[in-house]
């Protein structure tokens, strides 16, 4: 089993998710004690935030960098970035490490091609519906032509994932809130939706949606543990 390399903290409720469904599925698979082998770096969100908030994008990607780097040096063997959002710099990070870094964008568009679905909505922060880097590379790598909401509907989920999602405030009213966007999604031809924040697992159920719904969570610690299990980047014995 190979060792799985971390930067979470963004935000910390997401990478608690993250944690268990990877050793989760690492004891689903060997059973009794076995659990992941995982190298974790957990950011300050506030600092990330602030970068953000100020589209100071260049320093939040040589943060991330810097984390990745430090996975690697400590054996992780593959990074995730434990955040769709974070993917706006993840050529920056993935440039920094000599192991493979697996993109959530590419995990979930493969996941989307492979039920067939090819006109989700995507439910995210801002950053991920309005810079155009997960709506392109879905276009460009998966044949994916994803819908991004409304603007008040992007307002919404936005607000809901900072002020509440990520500080553990999960409210009912906010639930209803974003299936009125998915419903309003649907009514556009969305053939499904992308929970395209690694909080909002802690909203919806993916499964129990009005249409089908990729939880990139799941999805991408999905990844990771297959990862773990294949023979790619096996390290030669010493
Ligand atoms: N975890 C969220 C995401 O998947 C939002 C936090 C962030 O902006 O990184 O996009």
């Amino acid at each position: 089993m190979k060792t799985i390399g971390l930067i979470g903290g963004m935000s910390w409720e997401s990478t608690a998710v993250y944690y268990r469904l990877i050793n989760q599925a690492v004891r689903a698979r060997l059973g009794g004690l076995h659990s992941a082998e995982i190298v974790l770096r957990s950011l300050d969100f506030e600092a990330v935030a602030r970068l953000q908030r100020a589209d100071r994008w260049d320093e939040a990607g040589a943060l991330l960098a810097r984390a990745g780097a430090s996975l690697a040096a400590a054996g992780a063997d593959c990074v995730l970035i434990c955040t769709n959002t974070m993917h706006l710099v993840a050529d920056t990070v993935a440039a920094g490490i000599d192991v493979p870094l697996l993109n959530v964008i590419d995990e979930t568009g493969s996941a989307l091609a492979a039920a067939g679905h090819r006109r989700p909505l995507l439910l995210a922060t801002r950053y991920t519906m309005e810079h155009g880097f997960y709506t392109d590379r879905l276009r460009a790598g998966h044949g994916i032509d994803a819908l991004v909401p409304e603007e008040h509907d992007r307002v919404a989920v936005h607000g809901i994932i900072f002020e509440e999602l990520c500080q553990g405030v999960v409210l009912d009213q906010s639930r209803a809130r974003l299936m009125q966007a998915i419903g309003r999604g649907m009514d556009a031809g969305a053939d499904s939706v992308i929970l395209g924040c690694t909080e909002l697992c802690l909203l919806f159920d993916a499964d129990a949606l009005p249409c089908p719904g990729l939880d990139s969570t799941a999805i991408h610690a999905a990844a990771a543990v297959n990862f773990a299990f294949s023979e790619v980047g096996l390290r030669k014995a010493a």
